[in-house]
Order: C-alpha cells, then sequence, then structure tokens
C-alpha cells in the first residue's frame, strides 16, 4: 500500500509565524510601544494604517515596565488583532508578575484571537543595568516563560537574541548555551536586539548554528535618524554606535532632514547587506512613526526587487 500523498504546505490566514518563517518566506514586521497620551494615540494609529497598507508579516507591541501601560499594551494588541487585517505579535515579560498573573495575561491575549507571542524576561525595573531580582511567585528566565505560553495553548512564540550578546552574560559560550536553552525550551523564532553592523548578526548567527541550533533569528532594525535619540537607547541597550555614523549624525545635528537621510541610507544600506546574507527577514522599530522605516522598506524593494506585500503569501486578511 502506497503512503498517503503529503499535502503541499500552504500558507493561509490562519498559517502561524512558525509556518510562514519554516515555508522560507521572508517576515517583515513593524514594533510599536503602547502610547501614554491621547495625541499619542492618534500618531500610534496613524502609523499602523500606513504600515497595514504594505501589508507586512506580523506588527508587534512592546511590553512596558508597569501596571497601566501594560494594561495600554494588551489593549492596543488587541485592537490591533480586532480592528486591522495584520497580525499582532504580543510582547511579554516575566517582570514583577506571578506565575497565575502570566496565565491571565496569555489567556486574554487568546480571547482576543492572538496567537502570537515574543516571551522576554525583561529587565529589573528601576535600573534595568541592576541585578535581576525574580518576583516571589513569578519566573527567573525567558526559557521558564516559553514553557508557561506553550503550556497554555498553541501559540507561535519568538524569543530575543543579541547580536553584541546579552550585556550582563559572562561569556559567549554562556549567552549562547541560555539562548539555545530557551529554543529547545519551544520558540519558534528569534529576534534581535538593535544593532548597527551586520558582522555582529552574521556572527551571532554562526554561533548559534555551531551550537546546533536552526531557530530563525530574525534582525531588528533601528532607523538612526536623531542622533541624541539613537545614542540613549544605544547605551540602554548597551549596542555600540559606529563612530563614523555618529559623526555624521553629530555634523547633521541642527538639519533634521539630513539627519534623517543618513538615518535612512545606514539602515537601507545594513538592511540589504543582512538581507543579501541570507537573514530570514527584518523587524523594524518604529518608534510609532512611520516614515523612517517604510522608505527603508521601499529602498529595499528597490534594491531587491521584494514582494513588499507578504499577505501574498498569507492570503486572506488577518481580521478575527
Ligand atoms: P533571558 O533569555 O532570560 O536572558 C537574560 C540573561 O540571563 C542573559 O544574560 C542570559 O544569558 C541569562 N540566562 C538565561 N537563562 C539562564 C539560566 N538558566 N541560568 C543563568 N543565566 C541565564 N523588554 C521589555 O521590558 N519589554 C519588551 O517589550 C521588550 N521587547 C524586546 C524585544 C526584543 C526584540 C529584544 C531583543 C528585547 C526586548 N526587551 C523588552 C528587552 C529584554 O527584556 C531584555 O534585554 C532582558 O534583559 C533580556 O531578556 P531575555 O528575554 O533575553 O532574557
Amino acid at each position: 500500500m502506497s503512503a498517503a500523498p503529503t499535502r503541499p504546505a500552504t500558507l493561509t490566514s490562519t498559517t502561524n509565524l512558525r509556518e510562514i518563517l519554516a515555508s522560507g518566506t521572508r517576515s517583515f514586521s513593524f514594533e510599536f510601544f503602547p502610547p501614554k497620551t491621547d495625541a499619542g494615540e492618534r500618531v500610534l494609529w496613524d502609523a499602523i494604517r500606513r504600515i497595514e497598507a504594505v501589508g507586512p508579516t506580523f506588527v508587534s507591541v512592546t511590553y512596558g515596565a508597569g501596571g497601566s501601560s501594560r494594561d495600554r499594551t494588551v489593549d492596543v494588541t488587541r485592537r490591533i488583532a480586532t480592528e486591522t487585517t495584520l497580525r499582532p505579535v504580543a510582547h511579554l515579560t516575566a517582570v514583577g508578575h506571578t506565575v497565575a498573573e502570566l496565565r491571565q495575561i496569555i489567556g486574554r491575549y487568546a480571547d482576543a484571537g492572538i496567537r502570537d507571542v515574543l516571551v522576554l524576561r525583561g529587565d529589573p525595573p528601576g535600573d534595568p543595568r541592576g541585578p535581576w531580582v525574580r518576583h516571589p511567585g513569578g519566573l527567573d528566565h525567558a526559557a521558564d516563560l516559553v514553557e508557561l505560553v506553550r503550556s497554555v495553548g498553541d501559540f507561535s512564540i519568538g524569543v530575543a537574541a543579541f547580536p553584541e550578546r546579552h550585556p550582563r552574560s559572562p561569556s559567549w559560550d554562556e549567552d549562547i548555551r541560555h539562548f539555545v536553552a530557551k529554543c529547545r525550551a519551544g520558540a519558534d523564532y528569534a529576534i534581535t536586539q538593535m544593532f548597527f553592523d551586520a558582522d555582529d548578526y552574521l556572527r551571532l548567527r554562526d554561533r548559534v548554528a555551531a551550537a546546533g541550533c536552526d531557530t530563525p533569528i530574525i534582525p531588528e532594525i533601528m532607523p538612526a535618524t536623531d542622533v541624541r535619540q539613537i545614542r540613549r537607547f544605544a547605551e540602554l541597550s548597551d549596542a555600540t554606535f559606529p563612530a563614523d555614523l555618529a559623526h555624521r549624525l553629530d555634523a547633521a545635528r541642527d538639519d533634521p532632514a539630513a539627519g534623517h537621510r543618513i538615518g535612512v541610507d545606514h539602515a537601507t544600506r545594513l538592511a540589504d547587506r543582512l538581507l543579501a546574507a541570507g537573514a530570514p527577514g527584518l523587524h523594524y522599530i518604529t518608534l510609532n512613526r512611520s516614515t523612517a522605516t517604510l522608505e527603508i522598506h521601499q529602498n529595499l524593494n528597490q534594491n531587491q526587487k521584494l514582494n513588499l506585500d507578504t499577505r501574498s503569501a498569507d492570503a486572506v486578511p488577518h481580521r478575527r
């Protein structure tokens, strides 16, 4: 008796990110943060609608450090799920939560039809560089939260990766060992911390592959258009900010349009090189504004003849 034919893998509106990436489809995604004010909310939704028009693979919303900002994360993510055609990926951290609370938040996401979670440990509140202290009823590492989310339901799960290694990791060996452990705990893909040199990403990818792990790692692209802002972000995330880029941005300090061009050009070249080297997609930091990231995306489309509208692979709009 011959074996039943294997059904060809097709991508539909219910295909999760795990399956999209496994199909070899490049992922293009955009990250937002929960706004604090009504004016910020309007700016965010303007950006979301513009980005919706280019059909990204997914959009994500960061998870804040404290109570009200966390509720706003859940609200914005749920609105994206129910009021747009976009696929929302919900960020979730272990900071300050008991396991019961974490289960409840995962349940709130699931109730809104959200099936994609970016699982993070988070940083110590108050002093992100301080020592990590687990909530007495909570979890210690992202790997534990990956296991929890897996145990609650059928989610596709992303985790964080660090091209310049996690700032608190004592060695590359430890960093890679713990990264691989969270992939083996059930992560389907990873998204990196911001970085500005493609070689950092490529070295991380080689190290992870050498450890026997083939989890796709999506590079994060942060357009460096404002030197003061980007310096602060780079400091907070311990990313090396290249001296030549800093110098050029400093020279354009009083000319925002020139700074914008420099940042978009640098990010386009970085992203171009990453895609040429086989990166499985790009994750753009928008800071809730669409202009710079959409310009980079259009530049890449011209350079690499990308199919920008990933909905053509994921045929039906992602409304639930
Ligand atoms: P982990 O994987 O737990 O690693 C943290 C440190 O612990 C590493 O040094 C690791 O090597 C070490 N470690 C891991 N397991 C073990 C173990 N078993 N024993 C000993 N050491 C171990 N933060 C937010 O607050 N909200 C967000 O929305 C958010 N979004 C992010 C999105 C991306 C793409 C990235 C890259 C980061 C994001 N962060 C966010 C920041 C992130 O929470 C911090 O960088 C945090 O310090 C690390 O989180 P992690 O999930 O990598 O933790």
